[in-house]
């Protein structure tokens, strides 16, 4: 089926078109338009009108249309689950999954739209500060270019469409090329809510050629992008005055403390290391289980893995799928090659089956190995065992990247140190760290990213103080 842009509120053409196939099955799903410059343009200026009718519409009415979006989408939640598994190859369940947590992002977006304040400070508390009335605002920015990845593609678009909305701004969304299709099933549920037009404009095409034209563009006010590291370290060095918020990557750990129910604790485990693949940002990477605890530990979770099931992402009963491209596919698979000529030891999967790597449990892992030290961003997990929590924490904060990190244990002391210790954007005590809800602050340390998202802290990114002071 042949894909449209959405700019200033039209259904618009495109003059070149790329094909778009399926991840499990290669088949072309459907044909996409790709952006050229001229495009962006449309969409920039659109984004800039827009931005004038957003910024005086009170706050009851953005909070309204965000509830429309969310109710809207929860009387299509089938076609959308749909769509993300079509063209993500999200197994259909976990899809589902997904849609549930947008229609509570875009309800936490209209709740939050209601709730954007200042403050007064008490100006007279500085000599010559008397006889003052002062308080703070939160303006919106004006556009805001939001960048997406393929691996959420309708929560994480809406992790930045609503707040931006929530705000009063205008959005230009440029979603992953291998998943346009949530972003303009968007963008129609956006249009019959009643957003105005060109409030959102979503412009498909390929990142490496558009995207530096959204970055440099001075009446883009802020980037909001999630995706790899490496491309959100190069929007933030050509974003120059730009707010930016980058959501990137991780290599992400569990801790695993001994006398811990592993009847529980595994279970999790393996939801957090192959739910998608491990194609989440806060999937597991890394286990480290206390050497008491490793044996029983290592075993159960070998035997449940083998459990799992794969299939066609659209089967009920599917676990996993095809991983979102051949190339990475054959990218984890070398890196699994990797390890194991570094001594580790293939456990369970380390094959592929139809385009589907079997998920992969590695043990003996050098600290060094790609598998250990990058962000695999596929289903493969080490397990290692530890000889204490410190030499644990140690393990986990010697990375680039510090997203989220979990700890199972039952002493509060333990807890507590961990989660003093750990340098993460979260700490998940008793959980993975793949553990999220769409309104607690969300967002990483070092190569991980800068800023947070949950709507309320994406808001505070989204929106400018403003003091206003006042001589009586
Ligand atoms: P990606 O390759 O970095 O792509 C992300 C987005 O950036 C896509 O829309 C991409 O467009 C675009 N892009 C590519 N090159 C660009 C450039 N030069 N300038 C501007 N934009 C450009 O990431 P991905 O493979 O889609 O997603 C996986 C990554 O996202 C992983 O690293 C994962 O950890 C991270 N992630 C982080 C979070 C978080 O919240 N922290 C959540 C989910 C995912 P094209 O698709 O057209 O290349």
């Amino acid at each position: 089926m042949k894909k449209k842009f959405y700019l200033a509120g039209e259904w618009v053409e495109g003059s070149r078109y790329t094909q778009l196939s399926s991840p499990y099955s290669g088949e072309v799903i459907a044909e996409v338009p790709l952006a050229d410059q001229e495009v962006v343009e449309r969409a920039i200026a659109a984004a800039q009108d827009a931005f004038l009718v957003m910024r005086k519409m009170p706050a009851y009415q953005r909070a309204a249309i965000l509830e429309k979006i969310a109710r809207l989408f929860d009387e299509r939640l089938e076609e959308a689950a749909r769509i993300i598994a079509l063209e993500a190859g999200k197994p259909i369940k976990t899809a589902r999954g997904e849609v549930i947590r947008t229609i509570q992002t875009y309800k936490f977006a209209a709740e939050e739209a209601k709730r954007i304040h200042g403050e007064t400070i008490p100006l007279d508390a500085a000599i010559g500060g008397e006889g003052r009335l002062a308080y703070t605002v939160r303006e919106p920015l004006g556009v805001i270019g939001a960048i997406t990845p393929f691996n959420f593609p309708m929560n994480l678009v809406a992790h930045k469409v609503g707040p931006a909305i929530a705000a009063g701004n205008a959005i230009v969304l440029k979603p992953a090329s291998q998943t346009p299709l949530s972003s303009l099933f968007l963008a129609e549920i956006a249009a019959e809510a009643g957003l105005p037009a060109g409030a959102l404009n979503v412009i498909t095409g390929s990142g490496s050629t558009i995207g530096d034209q959204l970055v440099t563009d001075p009446r883009i006010k802020a980037i909001t992008f999630t995706g790899s590291p490496a491309v959100g370290i190069g929007i933030r060095n050509r974003a120059g005055l730009k707010r930016v918020t980058l959501e990137l990557g991780s290599n992400s750990a569990v801790i695993v403390d001994r006398d811990v129910n592993l009847e529980e604790v595994i279970p999790r485990c393996i939801f957090g290391a192959f739910a998608y693949s491990g194609q989440v940002c806060i999937s597991v990477q890394r286990i480290y289980v206390h050497q008491d605890s490793y044996p029983a530990f290592l075993e159960s979770f070998i035997r449940e893995t083998k459990k799992l099931r794969g299939g066609d992402p659209l089967q009920e009963d599917s676990d996993y799928s095809a991983m979102i491209t051949p190339q990475e596919t054959e990218r984890a698979l070398s890196w699994i090659e990797e390890a194991k000529e570094r001594g580790a030891r293939v456990e369970c999967g380390g094959e592929v089956v139809g385009r589907m790597l079997q998920p992969t449990v590695l043990t003996g892992v050098p600290v060094d190995a790609k598998v250990s030290c990058q962000e695999v961003f596929g289903p493969v997990v080490l397990i290692n065992p530890v000889e204490s929590i410190e030499e644990a924490i140690g393990l986990v904060n010697d990375s680039r990247f510090g997203l989220q990190a979990g700890i199972y244990t039952n002493n509060l002391a333990t807890a507590l140190q961990a989660a003093d210790d750990l340098h993460v954007g979260g700490v998940m005590v008793n959980d993975v760290p793949t553990f999220r809800v769409d309104h607690m602050p969300y967002g990483g340390v070092k190569e991980s990213g800068m800023g947070r998202e949950g709507i309320k802290y994406a808001i505070e990114e989204m929106t400018e103080l403003k003091l206003v002071a006042i001589k009586r």
